[in-house]
């Protein structure tokens, strides 16, 4: 049976709170997918996952529920290593939360090789620092195209991106190896990646917002310290 939901978008909020982001990334997990165009313009971080983002260029371990209200405006602290978090969630699935321990990268990456699955039970993203004003790379945006996480995260040294996979995502299935190809082959058709310009590294390249639409994830971008995170178009 087909189900028509047309009064439900009608009441879709144009602004999300960070508990409808979680909402939505729990009824993914589920299989509920919601489509590109049904994703809200703005996404309003809170208190808290603003410190979680900030935390992403410090050193050590994050210190939760200690409200810095002497949050410096200026300068941003920008570390030159990258750290990331996992967002997971709990066995019931009605759960988002972050665990406190950081994974410490290089300069370029930061690997969750050492991710501990019997600890969280579904990963449903990753949030890492980029120290140069780099958006995600196409490596970062590989595990949306598998299906292996539902969103990603990052800060660069002025900017906090968050994309996510729609139901209407472009990928080719679970196989990493195709979809890499998929992604370069878009980069080249996106002058990216040109004979004259060949990467280093084939396997990763620098996305731009218009792959992201080419791809249908939505991405949103904002200011370092500030709340509100706007949709690219
Ligand atoms: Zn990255």
């Amino acid at each position: 049976m087909i189900e028509r939901n047309t009064t439900k978008e009608a009441v879709r909020p144009k602004c999300w709170t960070i508990d409808d982001m979680k909402r939505s990334l729990l009824e993914a997990l589920r299989g509920r997918f919601l489509l590109t165009c049904e994703y809200p313009d703005t996404i309003l971080l809170n208190e808290t996952w603003m410190d979680i983002l900030e935390d992403l260029h410090k050193p050590g371990k994050i210190q939760r529920n200690i409200r810095n209200i002497f949050r410096p405006i200026s300068p941003l602290r920008t570390s030159p290593i990258e750290y990331g978090f996992t967002v997971v969630t709990n066995r019931k699935k009605n759960t988002v939360f972050i665990p406190t321990k950081k994974s410490v990268g290089e300069k370029t990456h930061v690997s969750f090789e050492d991710y501990d699955k019997k600890h969280f039970q579904y990963l449903l993203g990753i949030l890492h620092s980029h120290p140069s004003g780099q958006l995600f790379s196409s490596e970062d945006i590989l595990p949306l195209m598998t299906g292996a996480n539902f969103f990603a995260g990052v800060v660069t040294s002025s900017k906090y991106y968050l994309a996510f996979k729609a139901k209407d995502t472009k990928g080719m299935g679970s196989n990493n190896f195709v979809n890499r190809g998929y992604l370069l082959a878009m980069a080249r058709a996106h002058l990216i990646l040109t004979s004259r310009n060949p990467s280093k590294d084939t396997r990763s390249f620098g996305m731009t917002k218009s792959m992201f639409r080419e791809l249908n994830m939505p991405l949103y971008v904002g200011n370092r310290l500030q709340f509100k995170l706007k949709r690219t178009r």
